[in-house]
């Protein structure tokens, strides 16, 4: 386990995995896409707390989840089957040594509904992860994001390609013109990272956060109802 699993015991909401205090669960109304997204979570991943996978499976209407895990002699090899993504055409598999996915890459009047598969793990299990992957689709890399700082803050990120599970799938909605569905993600990533850092303790970190985030804008009815149920603005 993480240090990101803090105060063992403590109570979570079994549905945001915050503090009862804290939960971002129905703020929002759920992302709804005319991609198929398939996300393939290690077996350390899906319990953190800080799981933007975990975000991206409860927030995102149609997604499903594989767990990963490799084989051990207590446990058999999990992945992702070619069975499992059922896409009409050949999935799109994210990986940063991929070719860029083309820009307007129709998401919908498509013959068949696109499928992406996003790998969910720490930077150095997302390596085994992807190679698990070989054979399934088509690799495919974002545009870069042009030197904007990223807006992750829960942990270190070693560069602008590796994004979390969310930002990648944001990064996706973007390239094929689901603007609508970007937004309302980006806007369950950023209070979904704005509470973590309230749930550490954090406080002036979330301060600062909030300063930058859309939640002052488009999201600012769930922001307040959130501020309403933790007692108070942060
Ligand atoms: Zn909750």
């Amino acid at each position: 386990m993480g240090r990101s699993v803090v105060r063992a015991g403590a109570a979570r909401c079994p549905g945001c995995s915050q503090p009862p205090r804290l939960c971002v669960c129905d703020l929002l109304p759920p992302v709804e896409t005319a991609i198929a997204v398939h996300l393939l979570i290690h077996r350390h991943e899906r319990n953190k707390p800080s799981s933007t996978g975990a975000l991206v499976a409860r927030t995102v209407n149609g997604c499903t989840s594989h767990l990963f895990q490799r084989a051990t002699r207590h446990h058999p090899a999990l992945g992702l089957a070619r069975e499992a993504v059922n896409a009409g055409g050949e999935p799109w598999i994210l990986d940063p040594a991929g070719e860029p996915l083309p820009a307007g890459a129709a998401a919908t009047g498509s013959a068949h509904r696109p499928a992406v598969v996003i790998v969910d793990g720490t930077w150095r299990e997302a390596g085994e992860m992807t190679r698990s992957l070989d054979g399934l689709g088509r690799r495919v890399c974002l545009a870069d994001p042009g030197g904007r700082p990223g807006r992750y803050w829960l942990r270190d990120q070693p560069g602008p390609t590796h994004l979390s599970s969310a930002e990648a799938l944001m990064g996706v909605l973007g390239a094929v013109g689901e603007t609508a569905a970007e937004e309302r993600l980006r806007l369950h990533f950023e209070l979904h990272v704005y509470a973590t850092l309230l749930a550490r303790g954090r406080r002036e970190m979330a301060e600062r956060y909030l300063g930058d985030s859309p939640l002052l804008g488009a999201g600012r009815d769930a922001l307040d109802r959130f501020h309403a149920r933790s007692g108070g603005a942060a």
